[in-house]
C-alpha cells in the first residue's frame, strides 16, 4: 500500500513496477550510477506509476532503472496513445498535422542522404519505422528501395504505402537476407532494450562504409533542465536511454565505426517535447481529441519560434548521431 502521505488513492495498486535490485546502465552495462530524476507514466491515461533515471558516472547516460518488461509494454502503446491516432486525433485541424509531417519527413530525408557517397541505387533500411511517411517520402525517389520494421503495423492500411516493404515484428528477430547503405532510426533507439545487440545487428546489415543515422531526445538540452519530470523526452516508461556523447563512443567503438557528425538539434524541433511536456504538466486527457489544444500549440509555436529558432546554437533537447560502419 501507499503510505499515509500520498495523495493517491488508496484503493489502487501502487508501484507496478519497482526498482530492479541491482540495475546496470543500459547503454555500458556499469554498476556505478546515482539517481537522477523520478517519472511518471507519461502521454498515458493514469500515471500511478513511478518511474526512476539514474544518472551513470561511466558513461553519463541517463538510464531507466525499473523498466516495464518488454513483453508487458503493450499497456502503453493502447490504441489511445497520440502518435498511434496519427492526423486523426487532430479533429479538424489533421490537414495542417499532415503538412508539418511531411515538411518533418522532407527534413529527415534530406539529413539522412546527405552523407551518401552518389549511388545509382540505394537501399535503406528504417528502424521502428511507425507510420511509414518518412520511407514514402524516400521511396518517391525511384532510386532508394526502402524497408521499414516497426513491432506493429497498426498505422500501415493506408493505399500510399503499398510499395513499401514493411515488415512487423521485432527487428532483432526478423531475418533480412541483404544488407543496407543507410540505415535510419528516428526515435527508435531510446526506446530499445538491448543496444548492444542493437548496434551489432546494424553493423551486420550494413554494407561497408554504410550509414547509420539515429536521432534521439537529449537529456542535457536546455528544456529538461527547465521541465524537469515533465519532460516528454522521458516519455517514461517507454524511453530506457537517454544518451550522453561519451556514450555514443562507447556504443560506437573505433575499431568498428567512425562518427561522422553530431548534431545537438535534430529533424524534429526540442519546441515539440516542450509543448507535449507542457501538456503533460497541466495533466490533460490524453485519450480525448487533440483539437481543443490546436490553437494553444499554434499560439506557443509563432510564440516561441525566436527561442526555437536558436537550437542550432543551443542544445535544447533533441541530437542526431550520424555514423559509418568502418
Ligand atoms: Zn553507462
Amino acid at each position: 500500500m501507499i503510505g499515509s502521505d500520498s495523495h493517491f488513492d488508496l484503493n489502487i495498486e501502487p508501484m507496478l513496477h519497482p526498482s530492479m535490485p541491482n540495475p546496470i546502465c543500459s547503454v555500458c552495462q556499469s554498476e556505478n550510477h546515482r539517481f537522477y530524476i523520478e517519472t511518471y507514466a507519461m502521454m498515458h491515461v493514469g500515471k500511478l506509476e513511478t518511474y526512476t533515471f539514474n544518472l551513470c558516472q561511466n558513461c553519463e547516460s541517463v538510464f531507466l532503472t525499473n523498466p516495464v518488461p518488454e513483453n508487458q509494454l503493450g499497456q502503453y502503446y493502447t490504441d489511445a496513445y497520440l502518435p498511434y491516432r496519427g492526423e486523426k486525433a487532430w479533429g479538424k485541424y489533421a490537414n495542417f498535422v499532415v503538412w508539418d509531417d511531411r515538411k518533418l519527413n522532407v527534413r529527415r530525408a534530406k539529413m539522412a542522404l546527405m552523407h551518401l557517397n552518389q549511388k545509382a541505387e540505394i537501399d535503406v533500411l528504417d528502424i521502428g519505422c511507425g507510420k511509414p511517411d518518412f520511407l514514402a517520402q524516400l521511396a518517391e525517389n525511384k532510386n532508394i528501395r526502402t524497408t521499414g520494421i516497426d513491432f506493429t503495423s497498426a498505422q500501415w492500411d493506408d493505399p500510399k504505402y503499398k510499395n513499401l516493404l514493411l515488415l512487423e515484428g521485432d527487428w532483432r528477430n526478423i531475418e533480412l537476407n541483404k544488407q543496407f547503405d543507410l540505415i535510419t532510426a528516428w526515435h527508435y533507439f531510446e526506446h530499445d532494450y538491448d543496444l548492444k545487440q542493437t548496434v551489432e545487428k546494424c553493423r551486420q546489415l550494413l554494407k561497408p562504409n554504410g550509414i547509420l543515422v539515429i536521432e534521439v531526445p537529449m537529456y542535457q538540452g536546455v528544456l529538461q533542465k527547465l521541465q524537469k519530470n515533465h519532460w516528454q523526452g522521458w516519455h517514461s516508461p517507454r524511453h530506457i536511454s537517454l544518451f550522453s556523447f561519451k556514450s555514443w563512443k562507447m556504443l560506437f567503438s573505433e575499431n568498428n565505426w567512425e562518427i561522422v557528425k553530431h548534431r545537438k538539434h535534430g529533424s524534429m524541433s526540442a519546441f515539440t517535447l516542450w509543448w507535449l511536456g507542457y501538456q503533460e504538466k497541466k495533466n490533460i486527457d490524453w485519450s480525448s481529441s487533440m483539437e481543443k489544444h490546436f490553437w494553444n500549440l499554434v499560439f506557443w509555436k509563432v510564440l516561441l519560434m525566436p527561442l526555437f529558432a536558436l537550437e542550432r546554437l543551443v542544445p535544447m533537447g533533441i541530437q542526431t548521431i550520424v555514423v559509418r560502419k568502418k
